[in-house]
């Protein structure tokens, strides 16, 4: 099973799928018009794997781990069939440090040596997980990846590339809870509903509501050092557009281009559907690569739904049975096998390294009832639910408060209470009740009107509406606004509270709502998270705040 073929005069790439008696059923990767009987099919005895070694970093590639820009070269703007190219760049000279010494045991995944990749990134260069030995001569200088650097008393030869079966997990010595956040710097990720470093999360939306623009936005400021980004059977334009957005983002972290510690995977909707089905393992497995030497990797799949439906085609072409809406009986198996790849752990050789998996699911007509929609639920702790309504009213990140949740909050309470501020958590859970409130007195104020409501209420409504424009919206494309650190989000929601704080004393003696909602310091507070000299701004405006509401007295 699962043995990578060659079909065909042209040799069409496909893998082993069933095996029923004599008969092998295998699915190729590549459109399989106009191959006649008596053409010859032969197996590399091996099953799909990746070439895991330097020059990974900055590469584009389909779904197979073909290199994009090789594939251009070799048959032009329009893929060909039966084209094959190396993961890796075979020719390219890098210079290789050694760690280990002769007469060393080095175990599996035990680091022997490194390669200066890109600027920031140092490739190091692990034992294959299935091998070890003691070192008889390891070399310094420049080789290729192919060259043997180190050979082992058995006779054993090894280069700096090795290959590793996609669909099998790579070995971690133990893997370890959770225990910080992923910082984002989106004030509704990490204030309401934030994913712990090595976490799953998914993010389901309705097209257009914002799934590209939030998962740009994860790669670009998350506080990980690599980002594999998987497109998995979208559309060929808006897989264009990633393509063409992401070599001109800027590494926010060290100002170089953020392609240099991004890997992306890219398999439109027009490719074959193994090859779909194939990409999120693909990219799974460099993104473990990348954590076995002790790096924090986010991984993101877009679309994990366009996966499921890749799993379905097979599914019916195999006449297996098939379970709800037609998806195979083991959906829900598959995407568990997948997000479980992702978490913390301690690597084979030593270090810790983390992987955050974040999938977007793309339910159609944004119905969140939907079997891949309701078996991501089930298995991913995050859960960011974008809302098409939001987004025409262009509340953007378009992320629905009430239905979102995040399983890690607990768990992580006590990361905010020591990095952050004592009284963050019992914050943030004050301003989910009261939003909470807000969407039951939503449903009267639909009725009555908010003029209706006891004057509290509509005090109630005033913070909820400052919470959800000052806090929850943040314009991505805004300079400063596009990343805000944990103690400007912290700062925000204080001045919101404590104008929430003082407003609701105001009231209790004697003073009009109307009055207090009409202060000028209030209207003054929105534009403060767009200014440069935010804590100065901030500042200028609580001492306002403060004078307004000693003006406004006790009556
Ligand atoms: P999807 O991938 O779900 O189809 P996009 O991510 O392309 O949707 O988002 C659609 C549009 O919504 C974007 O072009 C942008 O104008 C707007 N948008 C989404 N998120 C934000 C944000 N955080 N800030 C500002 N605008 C946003």
């Amino acid at each position: 099973m699962y043995d990578l073929c060659k079909v065909g005069n042209e040799g069409l790439m496909g893998e082993v799928i069933q095996i029923v008696g004599g008969k092998t059923i295998i699915q190729v990767y590549e459109e399989t018009g106009g191959v006649r009987p008596g053409e010859p099919c032969v197996t590399t005895g091996m099953s799909l794997a990746v070439e895991l070694g330097p020059g990974l970093l900055s590469s584009i590639y389909d779904g197979v781990q073909r290199p994009l820009h090789v594939l251009l070269e070799r048959t032009g703007g329009f893929i060909k069939r039966g084209v094959t190219a190396d993961g890796l760049d075979h020719k390219k000279i890098w210079e290789f440090k050694p760690v280990a010494r002769k007469g060393d045991f080095v175990k599996g995944g035990e680091v022997i040596g490194v390669v200066q990749e890109t600027v920031n990134i140092e490739h190091k260069i692990m034992m294959p997980p299935d091998k070890s030995g003691t070192i008889a001569d390891i070399k310094s200088g420049n080789f290729t990846v192919l060259d043997t650097i180190c050979t082992l008393t058995d006779g054993t030869e090894l280069q700096m590339m090795h290959r590793w079966p996609v669909r099998r997990p790579r070995p971690v010595k133990r893997k370890l809870t959770p225990e910080k956040p992923l910082v984002t710097g989106q004030r509704i990720l990490d204030g309401l509903f934030p994913v712990a470093k090595g976490g799953t999360a998914a993010i389901p939306g309705p097209f257009g509501s914002g799934k590209t623009v939030t998962q740009q936005q994860l790669s670009k400021w998350s506080d990980t050092e690599i980002v594999v980004y998987v497109g998995c059977g979208e559309r060929g334009n808006e897989m264009a557009d990633v393509l063409w957005d992401f070599p001109e983002l800027e590494d926010p972290q060290t100002g170089r281009p953020l392609m240099e510690r991004t890997i992306l995977v890219a398999n439109t909707s027009n490719m074959p559907v193994a090859a779909r089905e194939a990409s999120v393992y693909t990219g799974m497995t460099l993104a473990e690569y990348y954590r076995d030497m002790g790096y924090d990797v986010s991984l993101m799949a877009d679309s994990t739904s366009r996966w499921a439906e890749a799993m379905r085609e097979i599914s019916s072409r195999l006449e297996e049975m098939p379970g709800e809406e037609g998806y195979p009986a083991y959906l829900s198996a598959r995407l568990a096998e997948f997000y479980e790849r992702a978490g913390v752990a301690e690597t084979l050789c030593g270090e810790k390294g983390s992987i955050t998996a974040i999938g977007a699911v793309s339910p159609p007509g944004g119905d969140f009832s939907e079997p891949v929609t309701q078996n991501t639920l089930r298995i991913v702790k995050v859960f960011w639910a974008l809302d098409a309504k939001l987004s025409q009213r262009r509340h953007f990140p378009a992320i629905n408060w009430l239905n979102s949740y995040s399983l890690y909050k607990e768990d992580l309470n006590d990361w905010f209470t020591e990095n952050v501020a004592p009284d963050y958590v019992a914050m943030r859970e004050k301003a989910m009740d009261m939003l909470q409130t807000e969407s039951e007195l939503q449903e009267i104020v639909q009725l009555v009107g908010s003029d209706a409501l006891p004057e509290e209420q509509q005090l109630l409504l005033e913070i909820t509406r400052m919470i959800r424009e000052i806090f929850l919206q943040q314009n991505a494309f805004h300079p400063i606004d596009t990343y805000s650190p944990f103690a400007k989000q912290y700062r925000i929601m204080q001045a919101i509270m404590k104008y929430g704080d003082a407003a609701m004393d105001a009231l209790k003696s004697g003073v009009p709502a109307s009055e207090i909602i009409k202060m000028e310091s209030k209207n003054d507070l929105p534009k403060v998270k767009f200014e440069e000299d935010f804590d100065g701004s901030l500042n200028a405006v609580l001492a306002k705040m403060d004078k307004e509401f000693a003006a406004l007295g006790g009556r």
